[in-house]
């Protein structure tokens, strides 16, 4: 290393440290700035959440397996790092919510669950009468004052009552955090629709007004779909970055276990392979309870040990064409908890990403895990896939065994952005800075759990370090 360079050393090789350190990179030698930067990852290998693995022909996802294409940054970044042409969107088909046992398509104009269309919402067979009633309510309840931070269900049942909130809103947003809906931010989550009520009174209305309608001579069942991923995987994204990180010392297989500041207002870094490096600025790109123990002597980073984070697992089974009959046309179902099933959602990977799986075959990957329900993630692989098949079997005829499952368990990996997130965030953050200044923490535990909600963070910490070091 070159001493009269400032140095910056990223800790955590997941798609938020590797944005950083790329951007980081970038930038230095745009601007020819007298900066070398390290990036720090405790695994052998780099991508964290993201782990692809391909099998007979298959492309099959451990963790996220795709991300928002309305997001920006993660389609910019793969096309950085020069994989455009593997960008892929989703086959646009219907998605289904299964409650009390019976699965339903998802009404359409359902925005996240809030009716925008009321034809859909009126012919459903999702929810009763008087379900359907109380969610009209919307339509004629004032808006609340109240601006503090409130939990997603508090806010979605006054507006809409239970029963929407159980049999359709619940199981969207478990989909995507794993949570439980009666503790979850609104504002951590979903502020925009704070801001509707606000802006309109009523949801069903405002969303009605801000959703842009789709084209009339749309094909719905024949176009592109929301999200987007890459063609060989969502881990080919992990390996282009790597692969462009040319003027970055990557260290894998070591983890960092202590950071404290120097006299000099440097920073020194304990590695556990007894190394101690020194930095001038550090971001800290991991999960919450990893920066609670990295930090565990700063009082005003506690609350970061009682952030509940919940434990998943996503189980993708192989099949044979003949041997799985599911004739519903679609990509897939999430389940409502009032549903006597374990898995709380099922792709069908093979018509949702058609790329995945080779011609013949089926490739289904469920989810087991949510707040409140993650026992069924300690069971041994074997018991999984029993409860698994057993529930997929209640939803399509399943005459044979998978050719093979692949159990992925993530153990506290949801971080929960539970009633207070946001300023609970905010508070640290400013803690740290006046105590660490240049240390810099960022990740999905903090601001955004999405993939591009992540490359965001990491982008955002490029512009922090920058306007620390210069
Ligand atoms: P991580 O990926 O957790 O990376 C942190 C890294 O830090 C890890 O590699 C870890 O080994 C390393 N580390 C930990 N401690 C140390 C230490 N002391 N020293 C050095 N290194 C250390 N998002 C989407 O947008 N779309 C999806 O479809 C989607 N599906 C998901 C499915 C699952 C099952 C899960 C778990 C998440 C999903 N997400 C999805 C969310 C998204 O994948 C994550 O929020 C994101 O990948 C987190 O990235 P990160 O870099 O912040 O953290």
């Amino acid at each position: 290393m070159n001493d009269n360079k400032k140095k910056v050393v990223v800790i955590g090789g997941g798609i938020t440290g590797l944005t950083t350190a790329y951007y980081l990179q970038e930038t230095i030698a745009d601007q020819k700035l007298p900066i070398e930067v390290t990036l720090i990852e405790a695994s052998h290998k780099l991508g964290g959440k993201i782990q692809t693995i391909h099998q007979d022909g298959f492309v099959i996802e451990r963790g996220p397996d795709s991300f928002l294409e309305r997001k920006t940054s993660a389609a910019e970044l793969a096309r950085d790092v020069g994989l455009s042409d593997d960008l892929v969107n989703n086959t646009a088909g219907r998605s289904y919510v299964l409650v009390k046992e019976q699965l339903h398509p998802m009404p359409k104009g359902a925005v996240m669950g809030i009716p925008t269309k009321i034809g859909p919402f009126v012919t459903t067979g999702l929810f009763s009468v008087q379900g359907k009633m109380r969610a009209a309510c919307d339509l004629i309840l004032p808006r609340s004052q109240n601006e503090e931070d409130q939990s997603l269900g508090h806010f979605f049942r006054r507006r809409l009552g239970d029963e929407v909130v159980e049999n359709l809103i619940e199981p969207l947003l478990s989909g995507i955090y794993a949570g439980d809906i009666d503790q979850l931010s609104l504002m951590s989550t979903f502020p925009q629709f704070h801001k509707v009520e606000r802006d309109s009174r009523s949801l069903i209305l405002g969303m009605k007004k801000t959703t842009p309608q789709a084209p009339k001579n749309q094909l719905s069942s024949k176009t592109q779909g929301i999200f987007l991923t890459l063609k060989s995987g969502l881990q080919s994204l992990v390996d282009a970055i790597e692969g462009k990180l040319t003027n970055c010392t990557i260290m894998k297989g070591v983890q960092v276990t202590s950071l404290e500041k120097e006299f000099d207002s440097t920073y020194e870094l304990k590695l556990n392979n007894n190394e101690i490096i020194h930095a001038d600025s550090v971001v800290i790109a991991l999960p919450h309870l990893a920066v609670a123990d990295l930090l565990h002597d700063k009082e005003y980073l506690s609350s970061l040990k009682n952030m509940p984070a919940t434990t998943v697992a996503t189980v993708a089974m192989a099949f044979d064409e003949k041997d799985v009959e599911n004739s519903i046309d679609g990509t897939g179902f999430v389940v409502s908890r009032n549903s006597d099933y374990t898995i709380t959602a099922c792709t069908w990977t093979h018509k949702k990403w058609p790329h995945t799986t080779p011609e013949g075959k089926v490739l289904l990957r469920s989810y087991v895990g949510r707040a409140g329900e993650e026992t069924v993630v300690d069971l041994s692989d074997a018991e999984i896939e029993t409860i698994v098949l057993e529930d997929l079997k209640k939803t399509m005829n399943i005459e044979a065994k998978p050719q093979f499952t692949i159990v992925s368990r993530w153990v506290k990996s949801m971080p929960q952005y539970t009633v207070g997130h946001k300023q609970r965030v905010e508070e640290m953050k400013e803690k740290l800075r006046e105590d660490m200044p240049g240390v810099f923490m960022t990740g999905s535990s903090f601001e955004g759990i999405g993939l591009p909600d992540c490359i965001d963070q990491g982008k955002k910490a490029v512009q922090d370090v920058l306007q620390y070091i210069r």
